[in-house]
């Protein structure tokens, strides 16, 4: 496996010269009793129980590998380097059949802060510069295991879509000298046709352009670049669990598969990063959750001409899934 970067569009796209597919396990390897099958946990809770809650561990099948360094070289004019990176797993329940929409506040609480931890973690190596947390649910999306999990990737260089929006957000601020997203949130709160809920802490809406039907995004209403250093209390992690499950519940009602990502600032301490690259990344940009629902039926491939098309208004989606009854 390697990477190659792709000079025109500037995206790094991951080589394999085979499809090795996965070890084929009798077992679920994420079960409690079957941990001999994977690699030693990275994180628990509560620590060293046999009774796990969450654990996250090594990718069974990595992407990308932990040692050694990129080696970045050239062939002519292209770019090309080792899959230099991390990717782990998060193992969001014991139980093999509960979705994380159905887990208690306590145990999605838990997840988070176990997402906060891990990027948390892995920011504190120079190597890296950004941690992708995501989740997708339902073979639609492309789910590998059964057992409700999240994924954690990462990766010396930044994702293209991040790359995108940071680049974005730094050149509002510089224009207007405030954050990008805190003036999407006013304008959302003050106009209240793509809301879908919210509370005194965070906000969930269908943004104006969504990509697909029913893409949702989660934003803290106060402002924060980091979801690792802003996410940190018990408080919070519960608050925005509760948000979180609502969400996925009234989606799940009308899209059971989805994309779920985490967008967070990148790794201002990487290697190779310029220190002026994001001297302004604490004050323009803003942490979010985005939700983008499977739905093939109402949405066309994006693949060959990479214009989203979406037959459903943000503006009805929102009072779909606002008008979804979710149980406490
Ligand atoms: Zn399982
Ligand atoms: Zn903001
Ligand atoms: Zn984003």
């Amino acid at each position: 496996m390697e990477l190659r970067k792709d000079p025109i569009t500037q995206s790094w796209v991951i080589q394999e010269d085979s499809d090795f597919g996965w070890p084929s396990f009798s077992d679920c390897p994420l079960c409690p009793g079957h941990e001999r099958l994977c690699l030693p946990n990275i994180y628990e809770y509560p620590y060293r129980s046999p009774n796990w809650q969450v654990r996250v561990i090594p990718h069974l099948r990595p992407l990308y590998r932990i040692e050694g360094d990129a080696q970045r070289r050239s062939e002519g004019l292209y770019d090309k380097m080792r899959t230099l990176g991390a990717h782990e797993v998060v193992i969001e329940h014991p139980d093999h059949n509960l979705a994380l929409s159905q887990q208690s506040d306590e145990n999605v609480a838990q997840v988070l802060r176990a997402f906060a931890s891990r990027v948390g973690d892995l920011k504190r190596d120079r190597r890296f510069r950004y941690i992708t947390v995501f989740r997708n649910q339902g073979a639609l999306a492309g789910q590998d295991l059964e057992h409700p999990h999240s994924q954690i990737t990462a990766t010396p260089f930044i994702p293209r879509r991040v790359g995108y929006e940071l680049r974005s957000a730094q050149r509002y601020y510089q224009l207007k000298e405030r954050c990008l997203f805190c003036d999407i949130l006013q304008q959302e709160m003050a106009q209240k046709v793509r809301t879908v809920e919210w509370d005194d802490l965070f906000l969930t809406f269908c943004p104006f352009a969504s990509r697909v039907p029913y893409e949702t995004w989660v934003l803290p209403l106060h402002h924060h670049a980091s979801f690792e250093e802003d996410v940190t209390s018990w408080d919070q992690q519960l608050r925005l669990g509760r948000c979180l499950k609502s969400i996925l519940r009234r989606l799940e009602s009308v899209a059971p598969a989805y994309h779920l990502v985490l967008h967070t600032s990148p790794n201002l301490s990487a290697k190779f990063e310029k220190a002026d690259n994001w001297q302004t990344v604490k004050e323009d940009y803003h942490w979010h959750f985005e939700i983008l629902p499977v739905i093939p039926s109402k949405s066309k491939s994006y693949s060959l001409k990479e214009v989203y098309y979406n037959s459903l208004l943000p503006e009805v989606a929102a009072e779909e899934l606002r008008k979804v009854a979710v149980a406490a």
